[in-house]
């Protein structure tokens, strides 16, 4: 099964009827580059910088963060690279000797909220993104954005490091796209608002199915609730499809729903037209899209969409994906 799938390699991503998806990979580290070019991905959709930050006792200068970006930024060769910005805090700590303890780690100061309120450290990276944006195709990716003004704040910060940059000469990419994660229900809800401000939306939905359904993502005990076919879940995440459809910005998913390939043609039914994930799922998605008709996959998605109970979403699903297309 993995030789005939790694016939598919080099084969374009289009469903039978002519629509192309774009299959990006997840990277941590700057090395897995090399399971990116050999999985076939056309680019990467979220390299998570957080790694970089992991498991020591000193930030990464602005140097050290530099040269990661680069290396990744020439590797892909001019193909796109997504590197979001620091996402620490719940899951993710940086040194395993001084975990910061809070009462709910997951809703607590992570990601862009610990980010905005470390002016510094967020100052650095983003020096460090538009350095490597001279070298390779980069956009920045903020994640777990929950209102408008976080938005403005980031923006005013990158515009800082810009003009930062500008003053010495350092040359980087002026018109680098900006997107956003939707991986809280509240931006999903007002993603119209978002889509406005950014370039582009990437739906994180490993953690919008944890804040969605209340549900920890990291706890044992209640995994076997956690599921990505909750119809709350795919509510939102159409919503968040129609928004960037309705203003005409791109709109991905990057978490490991992108990656499951029984819910490929459910995601391109509801209109998504670019996938993130780990590159060792490439292949078996893009065998999904290679026998896919997108006029028949639109038609079974409205199906999925109008159910209101889990219970009957998953035989459906189940069910459309035994047909031939
Ligand atoms: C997500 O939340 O779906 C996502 C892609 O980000 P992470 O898994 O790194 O939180
Ligand atoms: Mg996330």
């Amino acid at each position: 099964e993995q030789q005939k799938l790694q016939r598919i390699k080099s084969t374009k991503a289009v469903t039978l009827d002519g629509m192309n998806i774009d299959l990006f990979a997840n990277i941590e580290v700057p090395e897995d580059v090399v399971a990116v070019a050999a999985s076939g991905a056309t680019g990467i959709g979220l390299y998570r910088t957080e790694f970089l930050f992991m498991n020591r006792r000193e930030m990464p200068d602005e140097e050290e963060q530099f040269n990661a970006y680069k290396t990744v930024a020439e590797a892909m060769k001019g193909a796109t690279v997504i590197i979001r910005t620091l996402d620490l805090g719940a899951d993710k700590q940086m040194n395993p000797d001084t975990i910061v303890t809070c009462a709910n780690p997951a809703l607590g100061l992570r990601a862009i909220r610990y980010c905005l309120s470390e002016p510094q450290i967020f100052h650095t990276q983003l020096r460090a993104l538009l350095r490597a944006s001279h070298f390779g195709n980069i956009k920045i990716l903020v994640p777990m954005l929950c209102t408008l003004s976080e938005l403005r704040q980031t923006k005013l910060l990158l515009e800082r490091a810009k003009i930062s940059l500008l003053k010495q000469n350092i040359p980087f990419n002026e018109n680098i796209e900006l997107g956003g994660m939707i991986e809280i229900p509240a931006a999903a809800i007002n993603a119209e608002a978002f889509a406005n401000e950014l370039d582009f939306l990437s739906i994180g939905t490993n953690d919008l199915i944890q804040y969605t359904l209340a549900i920890d993502r990291t706890d044992d005990a209640v995994a076997h609730l956690y599921n990505p076919l909750h119809p709350s879940v795919l509510k939102l995440i159409s919503m968040t499809i129609k928004a960037g459809e309705k203003l005409g910005k791109s709109v991905s998913v990057c978490g490991e729903m992108a990656g499951d390939a029984k819910l490929t043609k459910l995601l391109i039914g509801m209109g998504l037209r670019q996938l993130s994930m780990h590159p060792s799922h490439i292949l078996s998605v893009k065998q999904q899209i290679l026998h896919s008709q997108l006029t028949t996959l639109k038609v079974n998605a409205r199906k999925v969409l109008n159910l209101t109970d889990l219970e009957k979403v998953e035989p459906l699903v189940a069910k459309l994906n035994r047909n031939s297309d």
